[in-house]
């Protein structure tokens, strides 16, 4: 196989132009070719009169060898790099005859759902406990809340429930993180085996949208219950029971994982758990400190939601094609490092979305996004953040190096933006105009915020410490000399976006077990190792492929 990158295409190109491009890149005749797919499909807007589709296309051709040999490399030809996994059981009949007790996952979001799915795929039949409900109660019940026909339930909502955070979001599946293993692929064949749209393996940026999400996660917690494991909801780990270790030798874990309390009072045995708890665990974090699992203070963002038009960032970043049946809706990513040191970023952008509600605690409010897959809601929405310093939880602090101190900060500041918002849920909303004017905005311009379940016109200045507000003042300005829409006076921001990341992280070995708990395998965003549905499903096969080692003493990886 050949791997062929760069193949630049107009928008309205004939479906026989990736092949015509492909024979004159190889110089090979009709007859030669064998098969090819699309791997990948990105945008090229550097000029937006002439954007382009790129495509890399693995193709078969007869005479790979001689060929490769005989072109020149700058025609971005080469050998493709094959990828298959293993779908090979480690788990062996004497596991479970050996009095050896199931594997454990705690949270059924992305990284518990994936870790499940990998333990079932290699046949320990895992048991998978979720505080919240099963995601067509959920949807209904928290949806219910956003139309103010439901008050808010924090034990089912955005945060808690079948398919975790994410459920209901844009659903955007890319990442950063480094995946040297490819398991981000397995993450997205796994999707579309549970239902997601195939597009998702070639496009570039490829995003699924709340609802068809909400399926894909009923199509993962099908497969997994088909391979044996088992899925209890409205099961919260109330409080993990450890045990005074034997040390290994070299090793000197002083406890280990004995099992755990569930919120119905009954008792989980288990020695192999896997904690993929998300961001918001509040009150697990405490527990969890409490019973002696070390946890450390780990630095995350805060700021505000920001909305325009999506017409205005269409036009700005497609131009004269912005509209194109093609492109979809446009994104953008600003950055700007203020002259007080902190950094301000958009994040997490949900083009023709809607900004929700997302607290997971009683008198608080919280701000995210989400989109259909359509995209078709009239405002773009994106996170406005900046970066929260050490210094900043000072007072938070119960103790120097408190690991729950980011924790309380989050609380204080989502209790301000809910009384802020009138202490009925509603969101706390400022024109960018009046923002920087300092004046609470008394009247909404052409912008139209679109929080659920409503909104409050407030002056956000009072939101935030000074250095955020400071930084984010002078960001304005700044982006809107790059990206026209931040110049826009109308739009809008809504606070508080506090739940960027973790604020916590609970540090593992390179066995990747907590470095003083045996058997316990902390993973995904909760635990600090993840930070996006991709990442949080990549790190989920780590964690599975970690606890089958441990268990079996196989080491060998699912990758071949
Ligand atoms: C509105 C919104 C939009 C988002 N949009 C995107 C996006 O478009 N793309 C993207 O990549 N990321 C997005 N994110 C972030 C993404 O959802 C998270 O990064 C991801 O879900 C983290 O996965 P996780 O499995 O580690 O944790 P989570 O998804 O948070 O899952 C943790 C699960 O554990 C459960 N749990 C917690 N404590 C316990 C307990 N004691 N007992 C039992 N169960 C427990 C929770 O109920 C939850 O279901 C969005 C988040 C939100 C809130």
């Amino acid at each position: 196989m050949l791997r062929l990158s760069e193949i630049k295409l107009p928008l309205d190109h004939s479906s026989e132009a990736i092949k015509d491009q492909i024979l004159k890149r190889l110089d090979v005749s009709d007859s030669q070719l064998i098969t090819y797919r699309i791997l990948k499909r990105s945008i090229d807007a550097r000029s937006n009169d002439q954007i382009k589709f790129i495509y890399s296309i693995e193709v078969s051709v007869k005479d790979e060898k001689a060929l490769l040999r005989r072109l020149p490399r700058k025609k971005n030809v080469s050998k493709a790099k094959e990828i298959h996994y293993k779908y090979v059981a480690k788990a062996r009949e004497d596991f479970f005859c050996n009095n050896k007790v199931r594997p454990v996952v705690v949270g059924a979001g992305p990284c518990g759902y994936f870790a499940a799915l990998l333990l079932a795929q290699m046949g320990f039949r895992p048991l998978l406990l979720e505080r919240g409900k099963q995601v067509k109660l959920r949807t209904l019940e928290t949806f219910g809340f956003w139309r103010g026909k439901r008050s808010f339930d924090p034990g089912s909502n955005v945060q808690f429930g079948e398919g975790g955070a994410g459920t209901f979001s844009d659903g955007k599946l890319y990442s950063q993180v480094s995946d040297p293993q490819h398991y981000g692929r397995k993450v997205l064949e796994e999707l579309v085996a549970s239902g997601a749209n195939p597009e998702i393996l070639t496009n570039h940026r490829p995003h699924i949208g709340t609802y068809k999400l909400a399926t894909v996660v009923r199509g993962l917690r099908s497969r997994i219950e088909k391979l044996g494991g088992e899925i209890l909801f409205e099961r919260k780990m109330e409080e993990l029971i450890l045990k005074k270790s034997i040390p290994d030798v070299g090793e000197g874990k002083p406890f280990e994982v004995e099992g755990i309390k569930l919120s119905d009072g009954s008792f989980v045995k288990t020695d192999n758990l896997i904690l993929a708890l998300g961001h918001s665990a509040r009150d697990t974090f405490a527990m969890l400190e409490r019973v002696g699992v070390h946890l450390e203070p780990k630095l995350f963002s805060i700021g505000f939601r920001v909305e325009h038009p999506q017409a205005i960032v269409d036009n700005a970043q497609w131009g004269g094609m912005a509209g194109h049946p093609k492109l979809g809706h446009a994104e953008y990513k600003l950055v700007h490092h203020a002259s007080n040191g902190r950094c301000v970023y958009t994040f997490c952008m949900c083009p023709g979305g809607l900004v929700v509600g997302s607290a997971s605690e009683e008198g608080g409010v919280v701000t995210n996004g989400m989109s259909q897959h359509s995209r078709n809601e009239r405002n773009a929405n994106s996170a406005l953040v900046v970066d929260v310093w050490k210094e900043d939880l000072a007072d938070y602090e119960r103790w120097s190096g408190d690991p729950l101190a980011g924790v309380f900060f989050q609380q204080a500041l989502e209790r301000r933006a809910f009384e802020l918002g009138g202490n009925n849920y509603f969101a706390p909303v400022q024109r960018i105009e009046d923002f920087l004017m300092l004046r609470p905005s008394e009247f909404l311009g052409s912008v139209q915020p679109s929080y659920l379940p409503g909104i409050t016109l407030a002056d956000l200045n009072q939101s935030l410490p000074p250095p955020f507000i400071e930084a984010i003042k002078e960001s304005l300005p700044v982006f809107g000399r790059r990206f026209k829409p931040f110049s826009y006076p109308d739009a809008v921001i809504t606070a508080i976006e506090t739940r960027t990341s973790s604020p916590i992280r609970i540090p593992r070995d390179s066995s990747m077990e907590s470095i003083n708990i045996k058997g316990l395998i902390p993973a995904g965003e909760g635990a600090g190792y993840a930070g996006g549905i991709l990442s949080a499903g990549i790190d989920g096969i780590r964690a599975a492929e970690a606890l089958a080692t441990r268990m079996t003493g196989d080491s060998s990886s699912l990758l071949r």
